[in-house]
């Protein structure tokens, strides 16, 4: 006759070892999953999914998407652009801002 006590805790052991391997599958998984997404957006519009391709504008590298036309700057990208260039839209928009509340005061 087979001691039961023995088999009940081989079949605990079993189970906790199942659960520990089930775990380490999920998160596998997971990375895996996390790893391909990355491989496949790069260089990819977030908006449309066509390949961005690298342009220079006034001087500074920047990414457009020839789909949609849409623009990534770096980090630095815009306030490189906004130095570099004193007539852009906002830098005239701040003027006028301030030109109106200086008339009014
Ligand atoms: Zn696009």
């Amino acid at each position: 006759m087979k001691n039961i006590w023995k088999e009940r805790e081989k079949a605990l052991e079993n189970q906790f070892i199942y659960e520990q391997e089930k775990e380490k599958i999920g998160k596998m998984r997971t990375a895996e999953r996390e790893r391909q997404i990355r491989e496949l957006c790069r260089n990819r519009c977030p908006k449309c999914g066509e390949e961005i391709e690298a342009v220079t504008f006034r001087g500074v590298p920047l990414d457009r998407c020839p789909g949609c036309g849409g623009v990534w700057l770096g980090p630095n990208d815009l306030k490189i652009l906004a130095t570099k260039d004193h007539r852009s839209w906002f830098e005239k928009w701040f003027k006028a801002e301030n030109e109106s509340s200086e008339s009014a005061a």
